[in-house]
C-alpha cells in the first residue's frame, strides 16, 4: 500500500531538468533514501514533496490525497536540513515546540509533547540549553525532535548528518535507525553517502542526471546493480566491456572467455565483479592473470591493483591475517559464475 506518490514528478528551470518524470511510491512507515551524485536532482526532489518547489508537472499525493498545490505549512511534513535552522535565540525546549505553537496546540498538551520527544532523542536533560551551548551531534538531535513533535505523517531529511564528522556521523546513522523504527513515521532522506543511505533505509532511490536509475532494497541493489552507474556509485566494481553471442554461452571479454551464471543477456553488455569476489588463486585455476601493481591496507581489508590484460583489476580482501601477495607478484584470479554480472552496455 502506497502512502506517499510521487507521479510522473518534473521540474524544469530554464533549459535544465533537474527532475524527470520520476514515479516512486512509499509505504507507510518505509525508510527511503534519495542517493546520487552532486546535481542529480534528490533535493529538488525532496523539495517538491516538501512544497518548496513547484513541479513542472506530475503529481505527489500523501495518504491518496493530491497535495500537488497544498502550501508548506499545510502539509504539515517534519523537515529537517543539513543545516539544522534552530532559532539560535531559544531553548532547545523553545525550538522544539515552535511548530506546535504554529499548529496552536494548547500549552499544557505542549509542554508534554517537547518532553516526551527530548526524552526519544536523548535531550530531556538539555531542555533549556541555547543552540550555541550543544555539540553538532545535540543540535542534529533538536532538529530532528523539533521535526518530529508535530507528529508528521512523513518526515524528509536533507542530508541531515552532513554537518557532522565521520565517526558521530556513523553513532548518528545507528541512533537515527533505532528512533525511525520506534517512531514508524515515513521517512525520506537525500544523501550523497552510499554508506548512509545503506545503513539506513529500507529501500535506495539511486538518481542519475534527474532520473531515477534503480530502486531496491540495499542489499539486492548492491548485489544484483541494474548498470554501470549503479554497480560503481553503490561499492566499488571492476566493469569490463563484454559481447556474448548466444544465450548461455561463455562471455567474451577482449578475447578472454569468462563465466556468468546470468545465461538470458546477450550482444553488447557490460561484464561486472565485484572487489571483494575474486579470490587470489594458483595458476591452474585462474580466469585471469596479472601482476600486483599495489597493495594497500585499509584497517579492515586489503586492497591489491592487479594489472592485467584487461587492465587494472581491483581486488579486495577482508584482513584475516597476512596478506596472500605482495606488490610485484604474479598472482591467478578467479570468481564464481554468480559473482559476475551481466548489464546492457550504458548507451547501446
Ligand atoms: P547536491 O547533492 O549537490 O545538493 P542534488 O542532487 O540535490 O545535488 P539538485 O539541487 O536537486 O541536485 O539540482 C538538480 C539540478 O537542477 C542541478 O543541475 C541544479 O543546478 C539545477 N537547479 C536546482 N535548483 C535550481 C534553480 N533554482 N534554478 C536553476 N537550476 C536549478
Amino acid at each position: 500500500m502506497s502512502f506517499l506518490e510521487l507521479k510522473g514528478l518534473s521540474k524544469r528551470y530554464d533549459g535544465v531538468t533537474a527532475v524527470a518524470a520520476c514515479d516512486l511510491s512509499v509505504a507507510k512507515g518505509e525508510f527511503v533514501s534519495l542517493l546520487g551524485p552532486s546535481g542529480c536532482g534528490k533535493t529538488t526532489t525532496l523539495q517538491m514533496v516538501a512544497g518548496f518547489v513547484q513541479p513542472s508537472s506530475g503529481r505527489i499525493l500523501l495518504d491518496g490525497k493530491d497535495i500537488t498545490e497544498v502550501k508548506p505549512n499545510q502539509r504539515g511534513l517534519g523537515i529537517v536540513f543539513q543545516s539544522y535552522a534552530l532559532f539560535p535565540h531559544m531553548t532547545v525546549a523553545d525550538n522544539v515546540a515552535f511548530g506546535l505553537e504554529m499548529q496552536g496546540v494548547a500549552a499544557g498538551e505542549r509542554r508534554k509533547r517537547v518532553a516526551t520527544t527530548l526524552e526519544l532523542v536523548h535531550l530531556g536533560a538539555l531542555a533549556g540549553r541555547y543552540p550555541r551551548e550543544l555539540s553538532g551531534g545535540q543540535r542534529q538531535r533538536v532538529a530532528l525532535a523539533r521535526a518530529l513533535a508535530i507528529q508528521p505523517p512523513v518526515l524528509l531529511l536533507d542530508e541531515p548528518m552532513g554537518a557532522l564528522d565521520a565517526k558521530l556521523r556513523e553513532e548518528m546513522q545507528i541512533e537515527l535507525r533505532a528512533l525511525q523504527h520506534r517512531v514508524g513515521v515515513t521517512t525520506i532522506m537525500v544523501t550523497h553517502d552510499q554508506a548512509e543511505a545503506m545503513t539506513l533505509s529500507d529501500r535506495v532511490v539511486l538518481m542519475n542526471k534527474g532520473s531515477i536509475e534503480q530502486v531496491g532494497r540495499p542489499f539486492e541493489m548492491y548485489e544484483r546493480p541494474n548498470g554501470r552507474f549503479a554497480s560503481t556509485f553503490l561499492g566499488k566494481a571492476n566493469v569490463f566491456e563484454a559481447h556474448r553471442a548466444a544465450p548461455g554461452a561463455l562471455v567474451e571479454v577482449q578475447g578472454h572467455r569468462l563465466p556468468s551464471s546470468d545465461t538470458h543477456c546477450t550482444g553488447v553488455m557490460e561484464y561486472i565483479v565485484r572487489p571483494e569476489k575474486i579470490a587470489l588463486v594458483p595458476d591452474a585455476q585462474a580466469l585471469l592473470r596479472g601482476r600486483v601493481n599495489a597493495r594497500v591496507f585499509l584497517g579492515n581489508h586489503w586492497l591489491f591493483q592487479v594489472d592485467t590484460p584487461l587492465g587494472v583489476v581491483q581486488v579486495t580482501h577482508a584482513n584475516n591475517g597476512l596478506p596472500q601477495a605482495a606488490e610485484g607478484d604474479e598472482v591467478g584470479l578467479a570468481w564464481s559464475p554468480e559473482d559476475a554480472r551481466l548489464v546492457p552496455r550504458e548507451g547501446s
